[in-house]
């Protein structure tokens, strides 16, 4: 389902089918924790190129719950989206919101974040909700343990999702409809920091046989060098004709850097909350629009940006809005940093077609600085 249509060095450039369509990579997925891109609606997502948006599976099952959203025909057809989803497993959030947490080797006990009420993930619930949800790409239920951890802890803690992975298999595989094109199950290797560690999560997971994999763990607050470091172990040990998606990254220089190394897929919260919060990526860097050097700017966001904010408001505009705290402040932020995300991956694709992605590379390193970058 995945094909590779061109590399330059170790970058990728591909495209992967799903029952939702295709999905040419390198990749940026919007997240849409609660079923929403916040401050947009699907008609804006789809006007601004994106391919494959992010669901929350921990969100989601909370509420409104996955048989409610699976009675109505599936996430799709509830928010109104027809192009591919993703959905992560609900692990990840579980590990940082929920309460009242006990894990042990059939799953997760916690208390919602939301009533306190009692609730258990184990590796086939997960796959189970994904299943209600209608997701084109599940994830496994993996363990998300507390960094820094020592080797035994990270040790112990990727051998339990690697049997947790196992069992989220054998679900999927017993679940699986006959559609041609039927959803997608990622595997995801941990290992935290420990080069040695990745290898061994990467073997162990590609031994289960997964339609891609996922690199977890990363991007809670180890330098970037150490990211990248992890980022080129684990490639090296996955396979070459299947798609790979670091999670939760990063900032367009991280997404930059991955890709130098082989990684297909990202998302990342980053262009959505910094909008909402007032922080527009240009591509000369970020800006906070809040600041009054900005109140009677008449230009773009972006100079070099073409999208619907670039094209009709004035810094000056949407200044205004965000110190009047109106909502329409965060649709425009949103559009045009999402806007920005995409125009990037788009660029980093047709690089890679030319063979010229190390040009792209030095020259956004040259005119993006990550100095003003809240991440
Ligand atoms: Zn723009």
């Amino acid at each position: 389902m995945f094909t590779l249509t061109h590399t330059d060095g170790a970058a990728r450039r591909g495209v992967l089918q799903t029952a939702h369509g295709a999905i040419e990579t390198p990749v940026f997925m919007p997240v849409g924790t609660q079923g929403a891109v916040k401050a947009l609606t699907t008609q804006h997502l789809d006007e601004i190129g994106a391919s494959i948006i992010l669901g929350n599976t921990y969100h989601l099952m909370l509420r409104p719950g996955d048989d409610l959203i699976a009675r109505r025909g599936g996430l799709h057809k509830f928010i109104g989206w027809n192009k591919p989803i993703l959905t992560d497993s609900g692990g990840y959030q579980v590990f940082s919101l929920a309460e009242r947490r006990k894990i042990n080797e059939n799953g997760v006990e916690f208390r919602s974040h939301l009533d306190g009420s009692p609730y258990l993930l184990t590796p086939e619930r997960a796959v189970d909700i994904q299943a209600n949800l209608g997701a084109d790409i599940a994830m496994v239920l993996d363990e998300c343990p507390a960094l820094p951890s020592t080797a035994e802890v990270i040790e112990a803690s990727l051998e339990l999702t690697f049997r947790w992975a196992r069992r989220c298999r054998v679900q999927f595989l017993k679940k699986k409809g006959p559609d041609p094109v039927p959803q997608q199950q990622f595997g995801i290797v941990q290992g935290g920091t420990f080069l040695e560690l990745r290898r061994k999560s990467a073997e162990l997971t590609v031994s289960i046989g997964f339609e891609g994999y996922a690199i977890g763990g990363l991007s809670v607050g180890e330098p970037s060098e150490t990211m990248y470091e992890v980022v080129s172990q684990t490639t090296s040990c996955l396979p070459a004709n299947q798609p790979r998606y670091l999670m939760g990254v990063g900032t367009p220089l991280d997404i930059i850097e991955a890709v130098a190394r082989g990684v297909d897929m990202f998302d990342c919260v980053l262009p959505t909350r910094n909008a909402r919060n007032g922080q527009l990526l240009t591509s000369e860097g970020a800006i906070n629009i809040k600041n009054a050097q900005y109140a009677e700017d008449d230009g773009p966001a972006d100079p070099a940006c073409g999208c619907y904010t670039c094209s009709n408001f004035s810094r000056a505009y949407l200044r205004h809005l965000y110190m009047a705290g109106e909502m329409t402040g965060g649709t425009l932020n949103t559009l045009h940093n999402l806007s920005f995300y995409l125009d990037t991956m788009r660029r980093i694709r047709e690089a890679i077609s030319f063979g010229r992605f190390e040009e792209f590379r030095q020259g956004f390193h040259q005119t993006f600085t990550r100095r003003a970058l809240i991440s």
